[in-house]
């Protein structure tokens, strides 16, 4: 409320200046009718379970009503993408509800596809149900595989058809619109403050900057230079947290612009990601960046620490002094190497170090490149090999991971061989027994993720109105570290069918 807000109330796409939202209410969508809504997210911010069945949770939650006492508003902000200043962008397709407090938290609840706002540049402001499906089942799969994330509450679909191709006929191919309605502590990116440093409009920087601090890190006190410093030190903590995750569980976000960039390290704007199956650091889902692959898998941390140097030069205004912003961005890549030791480590169940570790890891990051080996499924299988194991014995607890066992022979096989002979070797150094360490891995190496075509097969279900594979999915992934017996069918690598597929974008 106290920051300024755009006096144009016209919902215009325009270039919106010395301002940082525009109040904008949601397009009324025709036939709103609710697939799914996290009973959790909605317990999260107050609302009973009973009221996600309402007519009124449908209401507010498709844009179809206004809550009593509130006004929606669309965020400026600007960002890099793909490493090029494209200027202001802004909420083109999201319009933020209201902010509430909930058990001394702040949540934000944001309508994706709600319709038009003065940023929506030259596109609809709407969103497909493909792509609503798969943000919203892949918000939460990332909540429950401990993965910091923006939450999801309600998937709706509008009653309205959204045009995004052209079918090579020529003919326009309309698909179902969707609503997701996610929740976070804000919505506010690194491309927030970019735009108002690329604009000079220092006054509503500092008004900013210290809104965010005070409203969102009250932990945070002292002289004001202090204050923004220790603001951006938390947001480099937080971010390298949440990359250090991504590569954990092997997410790849696929389009890390500084305006998909949230200062509380939450991943936010699930586009075209995608998750690894066969282990391949170069691999993107994003076809629009196959050839420079900035936004591969192997290239997050360091696209994220370019990502806090946008950030650094925003704030650099208000600090005025390179050093102890280059400090931040300097411990972040050795704060990030070293944790990266460690998790990698965590999750071959070795919680002690020794001097050879890294030739270990680095010799099995080869291997699993060897011959395609499916990342998820190699990691959970090795829990369940023993010290007292030989190598061939080993190997066999984790061939199921091998997409071309056939290609596992010969010098392939004699590279495994040597590694799992080194390390059963460096197993004996661990004092866990293998009960032990097989329980502590299992809760650091996921078995269900949610792969590309199990998302596919959902979204193919739904568009014929079936959307049980919905919630099967929404059901299995909110205890993706169990053995769930019931569902082991999805605890499987990637079929033949959907090689080639990859994510989609809009
Ligand atoms: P993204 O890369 O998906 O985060 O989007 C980049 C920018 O494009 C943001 O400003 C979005 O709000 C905007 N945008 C994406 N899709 C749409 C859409 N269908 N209508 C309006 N704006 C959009
Ligand atoms: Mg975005
Ligand atoms: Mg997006």
């Amino acid at each position: 409320a106290e920051l300024p807000a755009d006096p144009d109330l016209t919902n215009e796409v325009r270039q919106v200046k010395n301002t940082l939202f525009s109040y904008v209410n949601p397009t009324k969508p025709s036939n709103p009718k609710l697939i799914h809504a996290s009973e959790e997210v909605a317990e999260l911010i107050g609302i009973s379970k009973e009221e996600t069945k309402s007519e009124d949770f449908l209401n507010v939650f498709s844009g179809k009503e206004i809550l009593p006492e509130t006004q929606p508003f669309g965020m400026c902000y600007a960002g890099h993408q793909f490493g090029n200043w494209a200027g202001q962008l802004g909420d083109g397709r999201a319009i933020n509800l209201t902010e509430i407090e909930h058990d001394n938290q702040f949540y934000t609840l944001q309508l994706k596809g709600a319709g038009k706002t003065p940023y929506s540049r030259t596109a609809d402001g709407l969103a497909v149900l493909r792509s609503s499906i798969r943000e919203y089942l892949c918000a939460e799969a990332m909540f429950h595989l401990g993965v910091p994330s923006t939450r999801s509450l309600s998937l709706i679909l509008s009653g309205d058809q959204v045009l995004r191709d052209v079918l090579y006929n020529g003919n326009p191919a309309y698909e179902k619109g969707a609503i997701v309605c996610r929740v976070a502590p804000s919505f506010i990116r690194f491309g927030s403050f970019e735009m108002l440093t690329a604009r000079n409009e220092l006054r509503n920087l500092k008004q900013f900057v210290e809104f965010t601090i005070t409203h969102y890190f009250p932990e945070i006190t002292g002289e004001p230079k202090e204050q923004y410093l220790q603001f951006f030190k938390k947001v480099a903590d937080t971010t390298r947290e949440m990359i250090l995750h991504w590569q954990r569980v092997g997410f790849v976000h696929g389009v890390m612009n500084t305006d998909n960039m949230s200062i509380h390290g939450i991943t936010i704007d699930y586009g075209p990601y995608g998750w690894l199956e066969n282990y391949d650091p170069n691999w993107t889902p994003n076809t629009t960046d196959s050839q420079n692959r900035r936004y591969r898998f192997g290239n997050q941390p360091q696209v994220a620490q370019w990502n806090l140097y946008q950030l650094a030069n925003a704030l650099y205004p208000l600090i005025n002094e390179a050093e102890p912003l280059e400090k931040v961005l300097e411990s972040f890549m050795n704060d990030f190497n070293s944790d990266y030791k460690e998790m990698f480590l965590s999750k071959l169940g070795l919680f002690t170090s020794t001097e050879t570790d890294n030739g270990l890891i680095a010799d099995l990051e080869n291997n699993l490149q060897l011959t395609e080996t499916d990342m998820t499924i190699f990691f959970r299988n090795l829990s369940t090999v023993e010290k007292s194991d030989f190598a061939p014995e080993a190997i066999e607890k984790i061939k199921y991971s091998f997409y071309k066992p056939e290609e596992v022979s010969g010098e392939i096989l004699e590279i495994w061989t040597k590694w799992f002979s080194e390390y059963l070797e460096r197993l004996k150094a661990e004092s866990l027994s293998d009960e032990e360490r097989s329980q502590k891995m299992n809760l650091i190496n996921p078995k269900y993720v949610l792969r590309n075509y199990m998302a596919q097969l959902a979204i193919d279900a739904a568009d014929k109105e079936d959307y049980s594979l919905i919630d099967e999915l929404y059901t299995l992934l909110q205890k993706p570290y169990d053995e769930q017996p019931e569902y082991e069918k999805w605890f499987a690598k990637r079929p033949d069918w959907a090689r080639s597929k990859v994510g989609c974008s809009m």
